[in-house]
């Protein structure tokens, strides 16, 4: 249920809402006009790439959408910027000190917790890692794995925005990097130019 659906008195008088409030991103008190506006929660989360062009992806340890494929990532707390984000989930989820993180793309997507939907919009990057280093399954993760971006099953990737985000990843990288195998089933179904002119 979407947050503003929970809402059932005003925050500020405690006056009684008779139905939910309308639109569904903005809460305005008919008795005390408090407004209160319903904002999209920020996440960031990155493909974390090895020399060799592989990429690190987690398989999810808990609901929403456990035993799917993701990328290391999270939610933005108060008062951090994005990228200070992203590095303190990528070490709290897999241990590595990610470098050069470079911002790519944005897409919305929604987050199912506790019988609320919350609007969330994903920030994507992409950033590197040293060969040397030991990545780790922590928090939140029963497994990891280094991938060809482009043989990874969407249908295995827990989110729309990351399937959509992979995308743009891969036509960005593989166009510049032949020795990765040539995208397949990932682009099948997509706007982007066939997969002859990467290959
Ligand atoms: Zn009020």
């Amino acid at each position: 249920m979407e947050p503003y659906r929970h809402f059932r008195h005003c925050p500020r008088c405690g006056e009684k809402l008779e139905i939910a409030p309308e639109p569904a991103d903005q809460f305005q008190c008919g008795r005390c006009r408090f407004a209160y506006y319903f904002n999209p929660a920020i996440a960031a989360a990155a493909f974390v790439s090895r020399p060799d062009g592989t990429v690190l992806f987690i398989r999810r340890a808990k609901e929403p959408a456990q035993g799917k494929l993701a990328i290391p990532g999270g939610f933005i707390d108060i008062g951090e910027t994005a990228e200070e984000a992203l590095r303190r989930e990528i070490r709290e989820e897999v241990n590595l000190d990610a470098t050069s993180l470079n911002y790519f793309c944005s897409f919305p997507n929604q987050y199912d917790y506790q019988d609320v939907t919350y609007p969330v919009l994903d920030l994507f990057f992409s950033g590197r890692v040293d060969i040397a280093q030991d990545a780790a399954a922590l928090d939140g993760v029963e497994s990891l794995s280094w991938l060809d971006p482009a043989r990874v099953d969407p249908e295995e990737i827990a989110f729309p925005s990351i399937r959509r985000a992979l995308q743009l990843y891969c036509a960005d990288h593989l166009r510049w990097d032949r020795r990765l195998a040539c995208p397949s089933k990932l682009f099948a179904e997509s706007h982007l130019p066939k997969t002859s002119e990467w290959c």
